[in-house]
C-alpha cells in the first residue's frame, strides 16, 4: 500500500494527463499507447505535409482565383 502511494507522477506529453511513471507504464511519458501515436502522428505529419501542402493550397487558390472571373464574364 504504502510503495503504490510512491508512484511519480508525470504529465503526458499530447494530452497533459497525469500518468504514473513506472516500467509497467510502457508507453511512458506519454498516459497511452494512443497518446503516443497521437504524438508520432503529429511529428510526421507536420514534417511531411509542410511543404507539400503549401504548393498544393497556392495551386488550389490561383486556379479558383482564375476560374471565378471566367464564369461570370462569360
Ligand atoms: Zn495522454
Amino acid at each position: 500500500m504504502l510503495e503504490n502511494n510512491k508512484v511519480t507522477l508525470i504529465a503526458c506529453p499530447t494530452c497533459q494527463t497525469k500518468t504514473p511513471w513506472t516500467t509497467e507504464n510502457v508507453d511512458r511519458p506519454f498516459c497511452s499507447s494512443r497518446c503516443k501515436l497521437i504524438d508520432l502522428g503529429e511529428w510526421a505529419n507536420e514534417s511531411y505535409s509542410i511543404p507539400q501542402q503549401d504548393s498544393e493550397e497556392d495551386e488550389i487558390f490561383s486556379e479558383s482565383l482564375t476560374i471565378d472571373p471566367n464564369k461570370s464574364f462569360m
